[in-house]
């Protein structure tokens, strides 16, 4: 085996940890490093680390002085974006060009966005009338929580990461990360970053490990971690409310989804293909935002399934370095498992298979990868496992409907509340349907179109809080209130 070692990186140096575990190639299930799993006594260095930076220089520093480095963080990332790219790629397998295009420049610019954000925001301030007529002066001041856990899931690994760190440093506080198990790289890769850019040890930490009883754990349950920010699946999120319950800690939570795309017979179809074609397959369907139920008015359903389905079979399977790929494999021999079980499933339930529905035919030397074949069903019912169960995989099922009402309540009947995607010329219909989903974000003729200073997260079972421009700052910083008796 190829033994490159991912080391956890704690107050500023790389560190081992009480063992080591195996990260392997989802395109052939290879080794090819070992990652250092962080034990309590990693963890507990990390937030001490984090702790000690918050009254050390970075606690003293001006909002003007941490948003040149965070914008020198971003500088190094990209003047290293070779290196970024090949560790995400290496890690999840998507391709390069996804990568080069969302992940690694996203990840960057995370970082001056919230550092340019943080600048300009303004607090509230209110004059007080007094008895004596005197007054009162009333303002609030943002100070930092503190040590912000942060835990990331696998599929978007440095864009949802510095989606919360960028935010957090930028806010003052310092953060102890841990990446999930299946991408160790990048967040590793970011401590060198962060030491050439002038940021002061113990503000950026990242532990390696797992959840339960691992380094995911030791943070949730640290009596010193103030705050906890978590991306990733629902059942994972009520683990973590569980265990920051006793410390009444605050967490935000961007959970899973089992997102509906609406599509009206008024629609451009062109558009809606498209656009279902990205939701559905990108990232091999790896997206938290992806669509997996797909809901089309009947006159255009036939007409929608066909084209769909040429889309899906134009799809090029292949590794990150191929250039004609536009899908990669699962993130894991054990996510292939799980995708492969819904294919079964629906199987099992009667689904008619319209493409795909097992693995497609690789070359031997990937045979052991964690490749599916994108897939597309029809004729289940809106209460069977594949139309309930968020799958997290590059699959769709299509259901005809006939009205406006009735396509409202069957995309709002899900215990998840992430989003939706409206496909349709009327600009009243558009506006109606969308004031009347459950979810926190609602694209109309789009999908994954990000302002990132608009609010981001999801409702019901996807989540608690929101992100993004001066959302993300309600959750990073504790707003004191200063009350001055003229
Ligand atoms: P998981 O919930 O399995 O894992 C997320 C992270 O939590 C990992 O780092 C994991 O560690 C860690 N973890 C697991 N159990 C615990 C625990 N008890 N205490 C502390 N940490 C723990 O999610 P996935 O990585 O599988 O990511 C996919 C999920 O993320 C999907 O449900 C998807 O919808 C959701 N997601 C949501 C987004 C949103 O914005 N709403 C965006 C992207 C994804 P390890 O992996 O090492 O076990």
């Amino acid at each position: 085996m190829s033994t490159a070692k991912i080391l956890n990186f704690i107050d500023g140096a790389y560190r081992e940890g009480r063992s080591w575990f195996e990260k392997r190639n989802p395109c052939d299930n290879q080794v090819f490093a070992a990652v250092a799993e962080a034990g309590k006594d990693e963890v507990d260095a990390a937030v001490a680390a984090a702790r000690k930076a918050l009254r050390g220089p970075w606690g003293r520093m001006t909002v003007h002085e941490r948003a040149a480095i965070l914008h020198r963080v971003a500088d190094g990332i990209t003047a290293r974006f070779e290196e970024f790219l090949a560790a995400e790629c290496r890690d999840t397998g998507k391709p390069r060009s996804l990568a080069s295009h969302i992940d690694i420049p996203r990840g960057a610019a995370n970082f001056k966005i919230f550092a340019d954000l943080v600048k300009n925001v303004p607090t509230e301030s209110f004059v007080l009338d007094t008895p004596d007529g005197k007054g009162a002066v009333n303002y609030a001041l943002r100070r930092p929580k503190g040590v912000i856990g942060v835990i990331c899931p696998w599929n978007l690994p440095l864009l949802l990461m510095t989606w919360k760190v960028g935010p957090a440093l930028a806010c003052g506080n310092t953060v102890v990360v841990k990446p999930s198990e299946e991408t160790p790289s990048t967040a590793a890769l970011l401590g060198e970053v962060m030491n050439e850019a002038g940021v002061p040890p113990g503000v950026y930490n990242v532990v390696h490990g797992f959840g339960p009883d691992s380094a995911g754990e030791y943070i949730t349950s640290h009596p010193d971690v103030n705050a906890v920010t978590f991306t990733g699946e629902t059942r994972t999120g009520a683990a973590i409310m569980r265990a920051g319950a006793g410390f009444i800690r605050p967490v935000s939570l961007e959970l899973g989804g089992k997102n509906p795309a609406l599509v009206f017979a008024d629609a451009d179809l062109d558009k809606a293909i498209e656009g279902t074609m990205r939701s559905v397959f990108a990232n091999c369907g790896q997206v938290c935002l992806g669509t997996e139920r797909v809901f089309v008015e009947r006159p255009v359903f036939d007409q929608f399934v066909e084209r769909l389905r040429t889309g899906a079979e134009g799809l090029v399977i292949g590794t990150p370095d191929d250039k004609a790929a536009n899908m990669g494999p699962l993130v894991s021999r054990e996510h292939q498992s799980k995708v492969l079980s819904y294919y079964q499933k629906a199987r099992d339930l009667g689904a008619a298979v319209v493409t795909g529905g097992g693995t497609p035919e690789v070359p031997a030397a990937l045979a052991e990868g964690a490749w599916v074949q994108p897939t597309i069903w029809t004729g289940l019912g809106d209460d069977s496992a594949i139309m309930r169960e968020e799958i997290f995989g590059p699959c769709c099922h299509i259901s005809p409907f006939d009205d406006e009402d009735e396509v409202v309540a069957r995309g709002n009947d899900t215990e998840y509340g992430l989003c939706c995607s409206i496909w349709t010329e009327n600009a009243s219909k558009a506006h109606r349907v969308a004031s009347q989903m459950d979810t926190g974000l609602v694209w109309v003729n789009s999908w994954f179109l990000r302002d990132l200073r608009t609010p981001f997260g999801g409702s019901k079972r996807s989540g608690i809080g929101r992100e993004g421009g001066v959302h993300s700052l309600e959750f990073y910083t504790e707003l004191s209130n200063v009350c001055v008796k003229l």
